[in-house]
């Protein structure tokens, strides 16, 4: 159970003065649902009231806060000009004017005569001084609420900075004040202040270091962050290890046989990680290891594999894809294979219905099926295995944590491996899974050719098609990628379009098209189209991301590959980086190119490592937007900040493990005090499921 403690700022925003069905709406864009949600969100800008000179000596175009008399109200005489209000602050006058007035609310609020404070920013007009729409204007027993600095807040459409402040300063003061949970020690060789003092901190700041991802009040949040995360991860790894597993040791047969057929050698790199995974499954504990490996390092073979290990010793496996797609393409592996060992492997997904699901849920129950390949639908359905004792799930950053672990307890005791396809830099694997043991195909398989990429402007996009036209008649096969994001789709759409009908030109029926507004039917056909070669060139907004090998093409391009992340361009050249054959990445720009978007495209044009290329992309970008989805199984951290805080995070990884050496079941005070911790940053599910209490 949550702690009564944190009830206040947990209940909904619509409980705040001043929220209400609308403004609900404008926050919940911000990512803003909760109570809690609103302490967070910091501010990103500040505006500094405290300038207050005299008129005379004012400088213009600076925010200035002083007091005024009110001298005259001025009715605008045509409808183009301003009602306009003199002051003067005995020094020099100065004019506000407002081209916005409802009825006669300011000869109301402000009537001549009375003195007010006002504040923005100071400029002049014909000669004299002005204000156009004072930012403030108060009484002058309020001066003190205005006369300091202000706090930005980054800002939604339909919402204004001064209702926002206002609700967050409602909200941090539902904040109670929390018993320490860092350790003393730490907690005064950082310099750090309270949990309170620093949030109070942080929603106030002074100037503009404060609003540094490395200033002081910042890290420490950051690192109670970052502290939770460790500690829920660790939680959920210590009990996993503790649980007893079992031993799986296959006698080797269906193996040999599979190597005997398959066209090629093991690498040294395939051959190192299955030794591991082989010997972790052996071992009476628990097995719940990663495998790292860039597209195309051969993975799936390695899963395979370590699959038949566990049928050998008469156990079923599962294998689970992110997408529909990409779980086709391992049946059809895995089928084509398991011909020759006369074991079934059967598909489980969203789309199959009926009796065909019936009766192969029964088989699984009955333990006719040896290997279930499935997607997501394998959470959701009641599906029951005989004797389920190995999980692989390919996950390309889709699960999270928790659904994982869901989809473990489906068999007793089961070993787990977790592939992922996407290089993933060290202090991020950290984050999303602790101390998980990891293993890492680092070299691709031999005789792989690089593809050799190059990177040029859309201007000289006429000579690229030319150039395509004379591969494309030397059957070769070539995506052409343009770039659909869900805030311009539209616009994206329609330029993608416009590509395709500017190709047809010069290839007429040879060039398809795809995109992510399809329906799945029509994207399946296009694909197979492509891949059968009736076209042979393919005009892709990133639904091929994710998508189907097709051997035969060695060509890519991709159209503003100034908008695309590193990750996701890595992940697109992959795509033509699947066979033996020389292959070619084409990245079109359009200038003028930014300096960030520079570089990117630079490490592209001089790396094919993966696992290089990730690491950058961090260094470039924070590291949420290096894992780009928001459903990725990735810690998104409202404070901590990926491309800063990497030291932050190793020392909150060893904290965590300490804490849980001397307190395992968080049970003395400061145990409960980092309970509270957990749950304010929403790390429950590890307390539920893994603590008592
Ligand atoms: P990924 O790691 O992206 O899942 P795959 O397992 O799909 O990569 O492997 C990509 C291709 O490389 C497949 O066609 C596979 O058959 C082939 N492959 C795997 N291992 C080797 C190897 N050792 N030598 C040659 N080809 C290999
Ligand atoms: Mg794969």
């Amino acid at each position: 159970m949550r702690p009564q403690i944190l009830f206040p700022i947990f209940s909904s925003i619509s409980n705040l003065r001043g929220v209400g069905e609308k403004t609900g709406n404008f926050l919940s864009k911000l990512g803003i649902q909760k109570i809690a949600d609103l302490i967070f969100h910091l501010p990103s800008s500040i505006i500094d009231r405290r300038y207050s000179p005299k008129l005379i000596n004012a400088q213009v175009g600076k925010i200035i806060t002083i007091e005024v008399d009110i001298v005259e109200h001025i009715a605008p005489k045509t409808k183009k000009q301003p009602y306009k209000i003199v002051c003067t602050d005995d020094s020099e006058q100065i004019i506000l004017s407002f081209f916005k007035v409802y009825g006669d609310s300011l000869t109301k609020s402000m009537p001549v005569g009375s003195k007010k404070i006002i504040s923005g920013k100071l400029e002049t007009y014909n000669g004299s001084l002005q204000m156009s729409h004072p930012d403030y204007i108060v009484d002058v027993k309020e001066k003190d609420s205005i006369f300091k600095v202000e706090a930005i807040y980054p800002l939604t459409a339909g919402l204004g900075n001064r209702f926002l402040s206002k609700i967050i300063a409602q909200a941090t003061n539902l904040v109670p004040k929390f018993d320490e949970w860092l350790d003393k020690n730490h907690l005064k060789s950082m310099g750090f202040a309270s949990f309170n003092e620093s949030l109070h901190q942080a929603h106030n700041p002074l100037t503009l270091a404060d609003l540094e991802n490395s200033s002081n009040t910042r890290t420490r949040l950051a690192y109670d962050e970052l502290l939770s995360n460790q500690l829920a991860l660790a939680v959920v790894r210590n009990s996993v290890k503790k649980q007893p597993g079992q031993t799986i040791k296959g006698n080797g047969l269906f193996r040999k046989r599979i190597l005997d057929i398959l066209a090629f050698k093991l690498s040294s790199s395939q051959e190192k990680v299955l030794a591991e995974i082989y010997e972790d499954m052996g071992n009476p504990s628990r097995m719940h290891r990663l495998l790292q490996g860039d597209v195309g390092s051969g993975k799936t073979i390695v899963s395979f594999l370590a699959m038949l290990n566990a049928i050998e010793a008469g156990y079923q496996a599962t294998i689970m894809a992110p997408t529909e797609i990409l779980a086709k393409q391992h049946i059809q592996t895995m089928q084509e294979l398991c011909e020759h060992i006369d074991i079934r492997v059967e598909l489980l997904s969203g789309k199959i219905k009926g009796k065909k699901r019936t009766q192969i849920l029964e088989d699984l129950k009955s333990g006719k099926i040896d290997i279930l390949v499935g997607t997501h639908a394998l959470f959701v359905e009641d599906v029951q295995f005989a004797n389920l004792g190995f999980v692989v799930i390919d996950e390309q950053h889709r699960f999270g944590v928790h659904q994982r672990l869901a989809l473990s307890n489906k068999g007793e005791k089961t070993d787990i491996l977790v592939m992922t396809a996407t290089p993933i830099p060290r202090t991020l694997i950290l984050t999303a899974y602790g101390d998980m043991e990891y293993s890492k195909i680092n070299q691709p398989p031999e005789g792989r050719k690089p593809t050799t990429t190059s990177v040029m402007s859309l201007t000289k996009v006429d000579g690229i098609i030319n150039s395509l036209k004379k591969q494309i008649d030397e059957k070769k096969r070539a995506y052409w990628v343009c770039p659909l994001v869900e805030e311009s789709e539209k616009l994206d759409l329609q330029a993608a379009i416009n590509r395709y009908e500017i190709l047809q030109k010069t290839f007429g029926q040879d060039v398809g098209l795809i995109h992510g507004r399809m329906k799945e039917k029509e994207k399946d056909l296009v694909m197979e189209q492509f891949r059968d070669g009736k076209f042979k060139l393919l005009v892709a907004t990133t639904v091929i991301e994710v998508g189907v090998n097709v051997a035969e093409a060695t060509i890519m391009i991709v159209e503003h590959a100034e908008r695309f992340g590193l990750s996701q361009l890595h992940q697109l050249r992959g795509r033509v980086k699947r066979g033996y054959k020389e292959s070619n990445c084409i990245l079109l720009y359009n200038p003028p190119l930014g300096e960030t978007a520079r570089k990117r495209l630079e490490t592209m044009r001089d790396s094919q490592d993966g696992f290089y290329i990730a690491e950058e992309d961090l260094k470039l970008r924070g590291s949420g937007e290096v894992l780009g989805t928001k459903q990725s199984g990735f810690a998104n951290f409202k404070i901590a900040d990926m491309s800063i805080h990497q030291n932050l995070l190793l020392t909150a990884n060893k904290d965590a493990k300490m804490i849980l050496e001397l307190d395992p079941e968080l049970k003395t005070k400061r145990g409960e005090n980092l309970r509270t911790l957990l749950y304010l940053f929403e790390q429950d599910s590890a307390i539920k499921t893994y603590l008592a209490g």
